[in-house]
């Protein structure tokens, strides 16, 4: 989810298009919007400086950790300058609107361009690229006979094989949530269970190290994110590369429902200064051309249908994905959370 880049505690403002867009050629600044997001991608400052360009509306951002941005905007209240709150995963917006983080944006031109799964049922954020929360496994070993879909991961046939971080993150949340969904709460419990027994090590590190994990064999399974595989498949640097030629990517449930898909959104804030501003520069990253720009900047998939995937990750876009609403991934998430415990998914 975040670029690699060490953060000093506390919030980074940029002032993106302050220099750029206020040049001798483009138009005077008109106004604001600023932005408080959760993702850390250079691609995502390169847009927004052309919308300062387009538009004369400066965008100020303000990056930090999606949690620590809700509790941020939540303790501003009213006087929060907060116009947009953007993060990864529907489960922290979901947890956004449970603070009351969100205005509902009632924009038809928002909701053509972004499948309904994809965003709120009352417009309080919006879809703006999309990820597959998927298996990989070991070149050499293979991926075992039978395994078909997430449900399989607990059958004891695969003992000692899992590697998977904490289910203190969300991404592993957002999962459950949707076996939750589809299963039911004791199906699932009994799948988190099943899932544990599994585990090649105690859950550490982040998706990334579940990659390197199953790379040097150390796993023969991991459940990882997407993107996190194009930053190996599709690396210059050789190192990286030599691990990416170690792992396969495989997506689970084809046969069935699809594979566990999330996203990346965003919404205009309640107490937004500038909310016509803020609906205008949403609308603009949902453009086809902003799009492919916007999801490859963390080798996602675009939300917009229609919008080819650009980079390392197109190879692999071509797959059934699970429809279920990205809204319910945060009504299960508390369920979800109390079943890893009596799991003892750390
Ligand atoms: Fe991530």
């Amino acid at each position: 989810m975040k670029r690699t880049r060490k953060w000093i505690a506390g919030f980074i403002m940029l002032m993106a298009g302050a220099c750029g867009g206020a040049g001798d050629d483009a138009r005077p600044i008109t106004g604001e919007v600023n932005v408080y997001s959760g993702r850390h991608y250079d691609s995502d400052i390169v847009l927004f400086d052309q919308f300062t360009e387009e538009t004369g509306i400066r965008v100020n951002l303000i990056e930090a950790g999606g949690d620590a941005l809700i509790e941020r905007i939540t303790q501003e209240a009213e006087a929060s300058p907060a116009d947009i709150f953007m993060t990864a995963d529907a489960g922290i917006l979901w947890r956004a609107d449970q603070r009351d983080v969100f205005r509902m944006t009632d924009s038809e031109a928002l909701e053509e361009r972004v499948p309904a799964q994809y965003r709120h049922p009352d417009g309080k954020w919006f879809g703006l690229s999309k990820r597959a929360r998927i298996i990989i496994y070991n070149g050499e070993m293979g991926l075992p006979e039978g395994l078909e879909t997430y449900e399989d991961l607990a059958d004891p046939a695969y003992r000692g094989m899992i590697c998977v971080r904490s289910s203190s993150n969300i991404y592993n949340q957002s999962l459950l949530a949707s076996i939750i969904a589809h299963d039911g709460a004791e199906e699932a419990e009994a799948w988190t269970k099943g899932v544990v027994d599994n585990f090649a090590r105690k859950p550490q590190g982040n998706d990334t190290s579940q990659i390197e994990a199953v790379a040097a064999g150390l796993c023969r399974l991991g459940i990882v994110n997407s993107y996190y595989t194009a930053r190996f498949k599709g690396a210059d640097d050789p190192k990286a590369a030599a691990i990416g030629d170690k792992f396969e990517l495989f997506f689970p449930n084809q046969n069935g429902r699809g594979a566990h898909v999330n996203i990346s959104g965003a919404g205009v804030t309640k107490y937004a200064p500038n909310a016509e501003n803020a609906e205008k520069l949403i609308a603009f990253l949902l453009r086809d051309e902003s799009q492919a720009a916007f999801a490859s900047g963390n080798n996602e998939y675009p939300v917009v249908p229609g919008v080819a995937p650009q980079g390392p990750i197109a190879a692999y876009a071509d797959f059934k994905a699970d429809e279920l609403p990205a809204s319910a991934l945060g009504e299960h998430q508390a369920e979800a959370v109390g079943i890893f415990d009596r799991a003892g998914w750390p």
